[in-house]
């Protein structure tokens, strides 16, 4: 049986990375704490799984709410970035980092797109949309953008308004 509690780890996990379920590299393999000890976690093996180096140092001391924000965001399909830099599929939709500089055009698109990916969690009123498309673009767009912008998908019928619920027509 191995001891070392990193041991331990790989071998409950089948020698998968806890997030990815690939195969853990040697010298890629860490114990990452899912309540982190700066955050009080202690480092009992409840509170411990092993993963790649990358994902460890990605998730660092977040909270376990922000951590569990960062699985669930993969929507099923956690591609490690470990691999992604490296030997990976190239990402799906490499999505450049929205910048002020976009277009309105752009913007619309990216909205859309995103919408899209939600499937049907989708927001279903005005206002968890405006909230949704703020924190889309790193909550840079002025209130009057974002106005503008729910504008856009409403004149181009993308969105209808219906008191305060939405539908979709994407
Ligand atoms: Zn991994």
């Amino acid at each position: 049986m191995p001891t070392k509690p990193l041991d331990r780890l790989i071998f409950a996990q089948g020698g998968l990375c806890f997030f990815c379920k690939e195969p853990l590299p040697k010298g890629e393999e860490s114990v990452e704490h899912l309540v982190a000890s700066a955050n009080g976690g202690n480092s009992n093996l409840e509170n411990c799984v092993a993963c790649c180096k990358t994902v460890n140092r990605l998730l660092g001391s977040m909270s376990l709410k922000e951590k569990f924000q960062v699985v669930l965001n993969q929507r099923g399909e956690f591609n490690c970035p470990a691999r992604t830099v490296k030997t990976g599929p190239a990402p799906k939709t490499p999505a450049k980092p929205p910048t002020a500089a976009q277009t309105r055009e752009q913007r619309l698109e990216l909205i859309v797109a995103n919408l899209r990916q939600r499937g049907s969690a989708r927001p279903r009123t005005l206002k968890t949309l405006r909230s949704t498309i703020a924190a889309l673009f790193g909550k840079t767009l002025a209130d009057k953008e974002l106005d503008a912008l729910l504008e856009g998908l409403q004149s181009a019928g993308t969105i209808a308004v219906d008191g305060a619920k939405l539908t979709y027509d994407l």
